[in-house]
């Protein structure tokens, strides 16, 4: 594969709804002030959806400056170290910036760009959603504010000042708890009073219609790359796909081509933090109850009251107490299902393949790699998996190393 090839799902059979939902789950739950913006948003977007030109444009993106396609890596030696099913990794860690995110937020600049907005604003916790926008922004010359709880930029000064370098303006949040929860609420503000210029760019499958099923879109690319090559290079479909679920839109990217396959299984992989006992955790789809969250209808963590629940993980990304609406909905059907990998767990997967496979992963992909740990061995040689390797963990080296009692000077 030289070029990469995509076209937008048919989801004429799964959805969503003209009026935005997965079976129950999704719609648009937002301020008066906000509709026009979303409509504009959804006009734009459907237009651009069966136009190839738009496509052609965000393929030719991805091949020249994302580094598309990703390979699909055979894990040889964590095969055979775990003696059963064989492993293979589609390598997100590979593409510019380290991780997929880059996908989506290509995609929706060049949204921008065609609906002749000039600024871009979005929201981030740990500092990667915010610098795969600012990388796409300063790619299209378009101005970009990154809104991150004060919080946050106390504990992410590396990801702040390469923000800066970007180009982007990060905006320092003091409400609240002065952290990811806070910044959504002001880059909403913004956006209210700015949406005539300024596209919001939303980071996974959440949020109002139609950014659920944009994002999706865009990350299916994943998917379809990974159908392909396993195709070529086995010569058959996986036993089984399996990702790593905060939000939800690198596992969503890699299960939609794959949902008409009724024998490929499908697993996400949530965050059970500490322990899900414990309630410091991130399981939403194991332990959340059908909730309004961040403008969708979703599962969301929440007290008895319908508060929502404070979340912890190891992993920045996988820290968010509601997950995408179409997840909620592959959940309830039964056409994916979703599990829960501990703190502990995803750290000793983390190393585990940094020394089999020489490949240190993002702490977000090493919670599926530790499913697949769990998974392999009982499965047959036969069989085979293919693992999303989300992104690279370079970003998460330092903290692994506190875990891991390691001290510098
Ligand atoms: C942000 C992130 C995630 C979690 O986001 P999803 O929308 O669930 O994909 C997972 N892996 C990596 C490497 C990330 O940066």
């Amino acid at each position: 594969m030289t070029q990469v090839q995509f076209q937008p799902l048919d989801d004429s059979k799964w959805g969503p709804s003209a009026d935005g939902r997965f079976g129950q789950f999704g719609g648009r739950y937002i301020p008066e002030t906000l509709m026009a913006a979303v409509d504009q948003l959804d006009d734009a977007y459907t237009a651009a959806r069966s136009d190839d030109a738009f496509w052609r444009e965000f393929c030719d993106i991805l091949t020249h400056y994302v580094g598309r396609p990703s390979p699909l890596t055979v894990a040889k030696r964590l095969t055979k170290q775990l003696g059963g099913a064989q492993i293979l990794f589609k390598r997100e860690d590979l593409n510019h910036t380290g991780a997929h995110k880059i996908n989506n937020t290509i995609g929706q600049l060049l949204l921008t760009k065609r609906m002749g907005k000039t600024r871009v604003i979005a929201e981030t916790g740990a500092g990667q959603h915010g610098v795969a926008t600012a990388t796409a922004a300063a790619f299209f010359g378009i101005e970009c504010a990154v809104y991150m709880g004060a919080e946050d930029i106390r504990r992410q000064k590396l990801n702040v000042f390469r923000m800066e370098l970007l180009g982007a303006k990060v905006v320092s949040v003091e409400t609240g708890q002065r952290t990811l929860k806070d910044a959504i609420n002001a880059a909403m503000r913004d956006w209210m009073g700015t949406s005539e210029n300024t596209h919001y760019v939303i980071g996974s499958v959440m949020g109002p219609h139609p950014f659920p099923r944009m994002v999706r879109d865009f990350q299916c690319i994943v998917g379809q790359e990974a159908r392909a090559q396993m195709l070529d290079q086995t010569g058959s479909l996986p036993d089984c796909v399996i990702a790593c679920v905060g939000g939800g839109s690198n596992a969503a990217g890699i299960f939609a081509p794959f949902l008409d396959d009724e024998d490929v299984k499908l697993i996400g992989v949530e965050a059970a933090g500490e322990n899900l006992k414990h309630k410091r955790h991130a399981a939403t789809l194991s332990k959340g109850k059908p909730g309004i969250l961040h403008g969708m209808e979703t599962v969301v963590l929440q007290d008895d009251q319908g508060q929502t629940l404070p979340v912890h993980s190891i992993s920045a990304g996988l820290d968010y107490p509601g997950v995408g609406p179409e997840h909620a909905h592959w959940h309830q059907i039964g056409r994916v299902s979703y599990t829960s990998v501990n703190d502990d767990d995803a750290l000793a997967a983390f190393t585990t393949l940094a020394e089999t496979e020489g490949i240190i992963p993002a702490l977000e992909s090493a919670h599926a790699i530790a499913h697949v740990i769990k998974l392999a061995p009982s499965m047959s040689e036969k069989d085979s998996i293919v693992v999303n390797l989300s992104g690279r963990g370079d970003k998460d080296v330092v903290e692994a190393g506190r875990l891991l009692g390691k001290t510098w000077d």
